[in-house]
């Protein structure tokens, strides 16, 4: 059986071929059979629909989406749908397989799978999209099941959307089956404490990897990337735990204050703003570049992809870098902030609270069952710290970057109960 060779470093900044880059080098060093890596890498089953829609003017306008099943070697493959212009095959696939990892470094019973639809959300009616998401379910009818394929949602897609997800579904089921989908509204059957669930998991990863590098968290400084769902519960729960929030962002610029912003003026500011930060008085403006390079103890970039390059990883001070967002932080970037010694918690592990909830609602629906939120806080909260030690000891271990040692954790999961099950 051939062994893999060491990974070829890409000259590319894309979030999705780094993910691949660090999924070679993980199996590399985990010493995985070329034939077991290759059966990683490709997606269990790839699924195109046309899907043709009556618009409000009555025109019919065909839409296409896609259902990307990478793995159900763990058991039903969950993942979300993404409505945007953007959406290609390419991309469902690479999202698709970022969710097998973040599902098998958490330790939940699940595979990965990604889904989206080519079509632009913001210039269609209520209606329009209620149409294309009842024809986008009855087409993968035979792909989505509670025990098959979750979905939940993603850019461009929220609770609505799974409201009538799970009610189209459940009319050819001739039943009710609310466990097919998650990130339901509360009344449909979702779980108390998804809204803060990422957030939630950023501060408790974060905390776990301050007690390990010594940071007090009431001595500690902050700077967060993006305000919206992930960054504004992250900004909220570090400061609740004792630390100094100096700056926030979103897209409208950053806001810094050396006395530390108070978290839950921004956040109503925002919510009476359109969402906005824009004219927030309780702090200075700066750049978005520079919030990045403050001398903080913690950064957590939580807006977008890519915004941690060859280009600034020099520059950044921060111990300790949360990820928030999914692939804030390039390949090459890695080697650069590695060998400053700035530690790394990693998006597929530092963002899996979300996941970690969506597992909780599907146990609800399919108890039949309702957790307080009391319950579903202790319960993901264990399981976030569980993985982080579990890739902390990895990581010293093999002397490995904690962002490698999540990668070795779930590829070695994965792979090991695929030899377990066996193959053809
Ligand atoms: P969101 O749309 O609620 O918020 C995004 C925020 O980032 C907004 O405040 C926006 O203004 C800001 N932003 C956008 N571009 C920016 C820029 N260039 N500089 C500074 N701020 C910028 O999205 P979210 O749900 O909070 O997701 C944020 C990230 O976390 C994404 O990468 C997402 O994939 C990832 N994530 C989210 C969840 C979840 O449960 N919501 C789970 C896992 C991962």
């Amino acid at each position: 059986m051939g062994y893999l060779e060491p990974a070829p470093l890409l000259d590319t900044e894309n979030p999705f071929e780094a993910m691949m880059t660090r999924f070679r080098e993980a199996s590399q060093i985990l010493g995985l059979e070329e034939e077991v890596y290759n059966v990683l890498k490709s997606p269990a089953k790839q699924v195109i629909v046309s899907l043709p829609i009556t618009m409000d003017d009555g025109t019919i306008k065909v839409f296409e989406g896609y259902r990307v099943i990478h793995s159900t070697i763990l058991g039903p493959s969950k993942g979300g749908i993404r409505f945007d212009p953007h959406v290609s095959l390419d991309e469902v696939k690479a999202l698709a397989a970022w969710m097998t990892w973040k599902c098998a470094v958490v330790d939940i019973p699940y595979g990965g799978a990604k889904g989206g639809v080519t079509c632009n959300p913001r210039q269609m009616s209520a209606g329009e999209i209620e149409r294309l998401v009842r024809s986008y379910t009855t087409s993968m009818i035979d792909i989505f099941g509670p025990d098959k394929d979750i979905p939940a949602p993603d850019m461009g897609t929220g609770p609505r959307e799974m409201a009538w997800l799970m009610d189209e579904y459940s009319r050819t089921q001739g039943m009710t089956v609310n466990a097919v989908v998650t990130g339901k509204p509360t009344v449909l059957g979702g779980s108390l404490g998804r809204t803060e669930a990422t957030g939630r998991g950023v501060m408790v990863s974060a905390l776990a990897a301050m007690e390990k590098l010594k940071i007090n968290p009431y001595n500690a400084t902050c700077a967060v990337q993006g305000f919206g769902n992930v960054g504004s519960w992250a900004s909220l729960l570090l400061a609740e735990r004792g630390l100094k929030v100096v700056s926030v962002s979103d897209i409208s610029g950053a806001y810094y204050n050396e006395n530390g912003i108070e978290i839950d003026k921004a956040v109503k500011y925002r919510d009476a703003n359109k969402g906005s930060l824009e004219g927030f008085t309780g702090a200075g403006k700066i750049s978005g570049d520079e919030l990045l390079v403050l001398p903080v103890d913690v950064l957590v970039p939580a807006a977008k992809e890519d915004v941690i390059t060859h280009h600034n990883a020099a520059k950044i001070q921060a111990k300790l870098i949360v990820e928030g967002a999914n692939g804030p932080t390039s390949s090459k970037a890695d080697k650069i902030i590695f060998e400053k010694g700035i530690s790394v918690v990693p998006d597929i592990l530092a963002n899996a609270g979300g996941v970690t909830v969506s597992y909780f609602e599907w146990v609800q629906n399919r108890l039949g069952y309702k957790w307080t939120a009391d319950r579903v806080n202790r319960r993901s909260d264990r399981i976030m710290k569980d993985a982080f030690t579990n890739v902390y000891k990895t990581s010293v271990e093999y002397k490995v970057s904690m962002r490698i040692a999540a990668y070795m954790v779930a590829i070695d999961k994965v792979a090991k109960t695929y030899k377990y099950r066996g193959g053809y």
